[in-house]
C-alpha cells in the first residue's frame, strides 16, 4: 500500500521578493514542495539562491499578467511592486498585475480546486477617516491619483477573490497586510525602513518626506509570515465549504510618526546622519494602525511579537552585511 505524503505542492507568485521569499523559507523547512513564480521585477534570484538544487523548490520566470498552467495543491499569490518608487514606475503594468495577475491565479485555483491567498494591503483604506483601521472600513481612495494603480488595483483584486468565492465556491483568504519591513527588503526599494537604515549605514542625510507627523506601523517579517501560514492552514467550513476568507488585517499595531522611525533608526545605527525635510507625495496617507482583532480571533490568538527596535536591530545587521557585499564586490571588479 503507498504510504498517505500530507506534503503539498505550492505556488508562491512574487515569490523572489521581500515577502515571497522569506514565505518559501518556511514552507520548505515545514516539508512543502515549493514552485516560485515571478517576473524578477522587484524581485532578485539572491533572495533565493540559497534554494538553488533544492530538491523541493522549483524557480519559474514568469509574468502573472500571463496564463500560468501547472498542477499544486494551493496558491499564494503575492505578485506585485509594493513601494511606491516601483509600483509609480509603470502604472499601467501595476494594474495589469493586480487585476490580470488576479483572475490568471483564480482560473489557476478554479481549475485546480486549489485554495488560494491573496496578498491584498493596507492601501485598500487609502487616507483612512476610522483609526485604527478595522476590515468592515471601506476606505478613503483617490481612484485617479499616483497611488491609485496600486490602491485600486489591490482593491478589484479583493472584488475579483470574493466574487470567484461567491459564483464559484472557490476557497480563499484575502489578507490585508499593514507596512511589514526586515532582511531581504531591496537596498533601493525606497519604502522607508530600508532607505531610513541604508541612508544611516552610508551616513548620508536621512529623507523625511513632509514634517514626518504621519504615521505608519511596522510589523517585522517573521511575524507576517506566521500569520500567512495559519490563514492558510484554516480548515475548510461544515461539509467542506470554503473556510475564513477574511479580509484580514495583519501587521502589527505599534503606531510611530516616521520622524521618530528616523530617530530610532539613527540610534541604533550610531549614524551621524542628519535630518532633511522633502516634500510629502501626494496621497501620502496621514496614518496608519490596523485593527487586529478579528486575526487575533481566527488565527489562534496570532499577535506580533517583535518589538520595534528588536526589529529594526535584525535589518540593521542584514544590510550592514548587504553593504559591505556589494562594496567589496565593486572594489574587486575595478581591481
Ligand atoms: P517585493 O517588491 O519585494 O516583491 C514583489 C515580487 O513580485 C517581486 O519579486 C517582483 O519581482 C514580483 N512581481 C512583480 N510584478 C510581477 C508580475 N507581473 N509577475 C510576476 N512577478 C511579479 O514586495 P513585497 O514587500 O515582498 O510584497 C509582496 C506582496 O505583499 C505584494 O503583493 C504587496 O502588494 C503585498 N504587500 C506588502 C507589504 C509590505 O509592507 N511589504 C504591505 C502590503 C502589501
Ligand atoms: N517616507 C519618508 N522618507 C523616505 C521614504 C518614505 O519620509 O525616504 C515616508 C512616506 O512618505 C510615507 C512613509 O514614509 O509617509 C511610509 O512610506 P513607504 O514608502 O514605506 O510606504 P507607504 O506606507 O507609504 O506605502
Amino acid at each position: 500500500m503507498r504510504h498517505y505524503n500530507p506534503r503539498k505542492r505550492i505556488l508562491v507568485t512574487g515569490g523572489a521578493g521581500f515577502l515571497g521569499s522569506h514565505l518559501i523559507d518556511r514552507l520548505i523547512e515545514r516539508g512543502d514542495e515549493v514552485i516560485c513564480a515571478d517576473n524578477l521585477f522587484t524581485g532578485t534570484k539572491r533572495n533565493i539562491d540559497h534554494l538553488h538544487g533544492h530538491p523541493r523548490f522549483e524557480f519559474i520566470r514568469h509574468d502573472v499578467t500571463l496564463p500560468l498552467y501547472i498542477e499544486v495543491d494551493q496558491i499564494y499569490n503575492l505578485a506585485c511592486p509594493a513601494s511606491p518608487v516601483h509600483y509609480q514606475h509603470d502604472p499601467v503594468q501595476t494594474t495589469k498585475t493586480s487585476v490580470h495577475g488576479a483572475i490568471n491565479m483564480l482560473g489557476l485555483a478554479k481549475r485546480l480546486k486549489a485554495r488560494i491567498f491573496q496578498a491584498s494591503t493596507s492601501e485598500v483604506y487609502g487616507d483612512p477617516s476610522v483609526h485604527p483601521q478595522t476590515e468592515d472600513y471601506w476606505g478613503n481612495v483617490n481612484p485617479i491619483g499616483v497611488r491609485s494603480c496600486y490602491d485600486e488595483g489591490k482593491r478589484c483584486a479583493e472584488t475579483l477573490f470574493f466574487d470567484y468565492h461567491r459564483q464559484h465556491g472557490l476557497d480563499i483568504r484575502v489578507a490585508r497586510i499593514f507596512n511589514t519591513y526586515g532582511p531581504r527588503m531591496h537596498p533601493n526599494d525606497g519604502r522607508v525602513v530600508s532607505n531610513f537604515i541604508v541612508q544611516a549605514l552610508r551616513g548620508e542625510d536621512i529623507t523625511i518626506y513632509g514634517e514626518g507627523q504621519q504615521t505608519r506601523s511596522f510589523c517585522y517579517v517573521d511575524d507576517l509570515i506566521e500569520g500567512f501560514i495559519r490563514f492558510m492552514d484554516l480548515p475548510r467550513g461544515d461539509n467542506g465549504a470554503p473556510g475564513f476568507p477574511g479580509p484580514v488585517n495583519l501587521g502589527n499595531p505599534g503606531e510611530f510618526t516616521i520622524r521618530q522611525l528616523a530617530e530610532m533608526v539613527i540610534e541604533l545605527t550610531g549614524a551621524k546622519s542628519k535630518l532633511v525635510f522633502r516634500p510629502l507625495p501626494s496621497d501620502d496617507p496621514m496614518q496608519r494602525q490596523p485593527d487586529i482583532n478579528l486575526a487575533k480571533t481566527h488565527l489562534q490568538g496570532w499577535t506580533p511579537a517583535v518589538q520595534l527596535k528588536v526589529g529594526l536591530t535584525k535589518t540593521i545587521a542584514y544590510f550592514d552585511s548587504l553593504l559591505a557585499d556589494i562594496s567589496n564586490n565593486c572594489s574587486d571588479t575595478s581591481s
